[in-house]
């Protein structure tokens, strides 16, 4: 049998500790928790079909069971790909136009004053609840106006000038919504002697389609990712990535749910702070100003399931003046667009509110996280501003530049 169409829930011990750690489960008690939809519910399944439940759809794939399970079962993966094999329902406009980034985010930039002042007028949201189920006081991410795409076809022929290289995979957020970010990720790159390449051709890493059920479309894009990686590496020592989601997709939701065998490559695509901690450890060297502020840091339930926070945060602490506060990990309930549909929406707000009074609790300036939609809830519910750890790296640079890598 391919080892990458099989889940290990045979693995289980039944402990149950995966429960304890499961944010729907406590916030939504019907959701049974990772155990019983997972390895218990597996093994009916696979006697009975019938025994799927639709309440499936309401895991938030967060993946903090697979951290807490001590026998590393891939608990998410077991009910994701459950979802895939057994769930019939019917095609939703909402869930295509939410998950269906590259498509929305290539319109949406082209028109990006009209969608975003569109977007936060009272009869639209109205339309957008009463129609597409899609809760009316949820604040959208606004678009930018032009790509990050656009900018580095600009700035690429200076990138030339560098001997050493990397790839830098910037996902959707980066190239609709957030250009400024992927702008910070250039500037800390050159700002270490090395140049910037972006694959020749990059879809969404496929999260956002999972997550709604579009797991034939997710392949498709796997598929591009994996040759344009495949194509980068001839010529980059690393693809590296700014999202902690877009990044652990790669690496493991490819070869674990979407069934890519990325072994030539899986070890070669890196979150960015990691990749510059190691830079860092072989000599390189980045000078900081003093930026006296509080930063609260927020462990995003893929950066968990990576668990490689500890690199931001050193590189955070190289920072003079600058006071980090740890949060407590825990979920921030949007998990991608999950928080974005209308029937999770009250759970989604249930899960993130602890989270949001340790925000309070710590009176920081600025929330950091990896994750892009992190930011979307946090700045929401939490009302703080909230930032990559790259953009806060980026500020605090003394290299001359004022701080902008724009052209
Ligand atoms: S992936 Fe998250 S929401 Fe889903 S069962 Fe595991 S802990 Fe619960
Ligand atoms: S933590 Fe792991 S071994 Fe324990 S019940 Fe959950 S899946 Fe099974």
């Amino acid at each position: 049998m391919n080892p990458l169409l099989k889940t290990n829930f045979e693995a289980c011990t039944k402990c149950a500790i995966c429960t304890e750690y499961c944010p729907v489960s406590e916030a939504w008690p019907p959701f049974l928790g990772p155990k019983q939809s997972g390895p218990d519910g597996e093994r009916q399944r696979l006697k009975d079909a019938s025994f799927y439940d639709e309440v499936l759809k309401y895991c938030t794939n967060c993946k903090r069971c697979e951290v807490a399970c001590p026998s590393s079962v891939r608990v998410g993966d077991v009910i994701a790909l459950a979802r895939e094999k057994y769930a019939r329902g019917s095609f939703s406009p909402r869930n295509a136009i939410l998950s269906h980034t590259d498509f929305v985010g290539s319109l949406a930039t082209m028109a990006a004053p009209l969608v975003n002042f569109g977007a936060n007028l009272k009869i639209v949201k109205f339309f957008l609840e009463k129609v597409l189920k899609i809760p009316a006081w949820r604040t959208f991410p606004s678009y930018s106006q032009g790509t990050f795409r656009n900018w580095f076809f600009d700035k690429g022929p200076s990138q030339k000038a560098f001997a050493r290289r990397l790839s830098f995979f910037h996902g959707c957020f980066i190239n609709y919504n957030n250009p400024s970010l992927g702008r910070d990720a250039v500037r800390l790159i050159n700002a270490l002697g090395l140049g910037v390449d972006l694959l020749e051709s990059e879809r969404c890493c496929g999260v956002p389609l999972v997550s709604s059920g579009f797991f034939k479309d997710a392949a498709a894009n796997a598929a591009v990712n994996d040759q344009s990686i495949q194509k980068a590496l001839l010529g980059a020592e690393r693809v590296v990535v700014a999202s902690s989601t877009c990044c652990m997709t790669l690496r493991d939701e490819y070869p674990d749910v979407l069934k890519l065998n990325n072994e030539n490559w899986r070890k070669k695509v890196d979150l960015l702070p990691r990749y510059i901690y190691r830079l860092l450890e072989e000599g390189l060297s980045l000078k900081f100003k003093p930026t006296p502020m509080t930063v609260a840091y927020h462990t995003a339930c893929h950066m968990e399931k990576l668990g490689w926070s500890a690199y931001s945060i050193e590189l955070l602490k190289l920072i003079p003046e600058l006071k980090i506060v740890l949060l407590p990990s825990s979920c921030c309930g949007v998990a991608g667009t999950y928080g974005f549909k209308l029937e999770n929406s009250q759970i989604s707000q249930k899960i993130g509110a602890p989270l949001f009074a340790e925000i309070a609790k710590s009176g920081a300036d600025l929330v950091v996280t990896e994750c892009e939609t992190c930011k979307l809830q946090i700045e929401m519910s939490a009302s703080v501003p909230c930032e990559n750890p790259l953009t806060v790296l980026a500020r605090a640079l003394d290299d001359g530049s004022g701080g902008d890598a724009s052209p």
